[in-house]
């Protein structure tokens, strides 16, 4: 096959990213390809079927779409919110540790009576953390606000301007939350969360997490009806009544900059997309790797290639026989934490010590019954895990028709087995109930989404990565960044990331149009 496309932008894979930067670039008017090299849009935010039974690849729960919610207008412009069914979870989670359990109510002031109950004497430094939190939020608010308006704040004047943010994002989570919690047990309690961010409350953006703390609990958490699957295919359904393109089975194999006025991008079944620019959804080292043309300025060559990338996950996905919230597993997200010592955790993580580390277990079945037909339910086990795990999960770093590995099946069936051990714990009869089993490890991210080391959340989330965020530009004027490798973890801040790419984008168009 060889057929050419034409457009204004071609976007450079279909994650929650590409798609964004593409509806978001079609609403300033300009046309768009996108090429996917999955079969499926959506990069993490997609599903797999077996039987009657739908499989969430990742979405646990999704932040700020809800009324007011800080990324809310994205959600409008991509056109979703009256195609799609969003499901407040409340309560938002349970969570288990050694001694207490706490159910947490989808609002910020259940959540802080919990608190109380459980820790009395905390209740008034968990009311000023959250106080504290807000007053970083309306710091960054007004932030944007200011930068929107042309207002660029030297960096050494931040701290002025905006006192509440500065100090969170020059701290840790660890130094920010000590500050107003004194016990060890109730710090991991507010801590919970660490692992939608990836990384310990030392090495971790105290702004970032204090962000998402505002976020998921002022404004909700939410699943949507179908699963994140679902709303990835409604994305393209409104980018293709727009006169879009999205060409899904085409990996992008180059990205030729040859041409000072354009852009031509060749795909694995032998498409060429010929653009004014691209917008890359792939890392930015992926990126780097298939530009042509002309040499790479050498210090961002360095600096992209010196990224650590965030960790990865191991998911036990269990369709069963039984309807277990009916039993009364309720739960649509429930946190197994093993101890209050997240920092030795997270070591346990790097191990892969796998009955060390804190795992969720994700009942869909709860927020969402159509996943399963009735009478049974679908679970999903989850823990952080990294990408060397058993000399890289038994392949021995030959990735080679690795699923077929024997070496690569038994090593990831022996860590699945673990997970299931421990949810016996919680379900009894679990394992007898199980009609079947896919169990997704870093292999998996790396294979269907192509991120590097199977990264969750693009690059690890620190204080120094959060201070220095890189923008959607690179030093090729044609050339911009979409995803979470850019704009931070998370389905929304991929979102979030392609406002602003097509924002780069649009204008790079302005000025070569003039
Ligand atoms: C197990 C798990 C649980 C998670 N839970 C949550 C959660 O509860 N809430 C939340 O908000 N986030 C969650 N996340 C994180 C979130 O899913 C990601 O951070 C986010 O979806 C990343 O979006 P993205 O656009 O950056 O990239 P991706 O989703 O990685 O998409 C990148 C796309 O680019 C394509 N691509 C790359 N290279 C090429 C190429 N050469 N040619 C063509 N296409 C290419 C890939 O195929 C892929 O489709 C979770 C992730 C995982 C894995």
């Amino acid at each position: 096959m060889s057929d050419v496309y034409e457009a204004d932008v071609v976007v450079v894979g279909a994650g929650l990213g590409g798609l964004s930067s593409a509806r978001h670039l079609q609403e300033a008017g300009h046309s768009v390809v996108v090429v996917e090299g999955h079969s499926k849009p959506g990069g993490y935010a997609h599903f797999f079927r077996w039987e009657g039974f739908r499989f969430e690849v990742a979405l646990h729960a999704l932040d700020g779409l809800g009324p007011g919610g800080w990324a809310r207008r994205n959600f409008e412009t991509l056109d979703i919110l009256d195609r799609v069914e969003f499901n407040r979870l409340d309560p938002f989670y349970t969570v288990r540790f050694p001694d207490f359990e706490v159910t947490v109510p989808g609002d910020l002031a259940g959540y802080l009576d919990e608190i109380g109950r459980v820790f009395p004497e905390e209740l008034s430094g968990a009311k000023e953390l959250f106080a504290e939190i807000e007053r970083v939020a309306h710091d960054l608010s007004a932030y944007g606000r200011d930068r929107a308006a042309g207002d660029r704040v030297p960096i050494h004047e931040m701290p002025a301007r905006y006192p509440h943010m500065a100090a969170a994002f020059g701290s840790s989570w660890s130094d920010f939350l000590g500050r107003f919690i004194k016990s060890e047990e109730a710090r991991a309690l507010l801590s919970t969360l660490w692992g939608y961010l990836g990384l310990p409350p030392s090495r971790l953006s105290a702004g970032l997490m204090a962000m998402t703390l505002h976020s998921y609990h002022t404004g909700g958490a939410w699943y949507p009806t179908g699963g994140s699957g679902t709303m990835s295919w409604k994305i393209v359904e409104a980018i293709e009544e727009r006169g879009g393109v999205v060409l899904l089975r085409n990996e992008v194999r180059g990205i030729d900059l040859s041409d000072p006025l354009g852009v031509k991008v060749t795909t694995s079944r032998g498409i060429e997309v010929r653009a004014k620019a691209v917008i890359s959804n792939a890392s930015p080292r992926s990126t780097l790797d298939l530009i042509e043309g002309p040499p790479v300025d050498d210090a961002w060559a360095r600096d992209v290639g010196s990224e650590a990338p965030a960790l990865s996950s191991m998911v036990v996905h269990l369709a069963l026989d039984r309807d277990v919230a009916a039993e009364g597993w309720d739960h649509h997200e429930f946190f197994d934490m093993v101890s209050y010592d997240l920092e030795a955790e997270y070591e346990a993580v790097l191990e892969g010590r796998f009955e060390d580390v804190s795992m969720i277990v994700s009942n869909y079945t709860v927020v969402d019954p159509s996943c399963a037909p009735p009478g049974g339910s679908v679970l999903a086990l989850t823990v952080l895990a990294p990408w060397d795990y058993r000399d890289v999960w038994g392949t021995g770093g030959d990735r080679t028709n690795y699923r077929v590995n024997q070496g690569y099946i038994d090593v990831k069936q022996q860590a699945g087995e673990i997970l299931i051990e421990r949810a016996e714990a919680f379900i009894p009869g679990l394992r007898d109930s199980i009609l079947e089993m896919r169990i997704g490890t870093p292999l998996t991210n790396a294979r269907y989404v192509r991120q590097p080391s199977g990264s969750l959340y693009g690059r690890e989330q620190t204080v120094m990565s959060q201070m220095n965020r890189r923008g959607p530009r690179t030093p090729m004027e044609n050339v911009f960044l979409a995803g979470a490798w850019v704009g931070g973890g998370g389905m929304t801040p991929a979102i979030d990331s392609g406002r602003t790419a097509a924002r780069a984008a649009a204008r790079y168009l302005g000025s070569v149009s003039a």
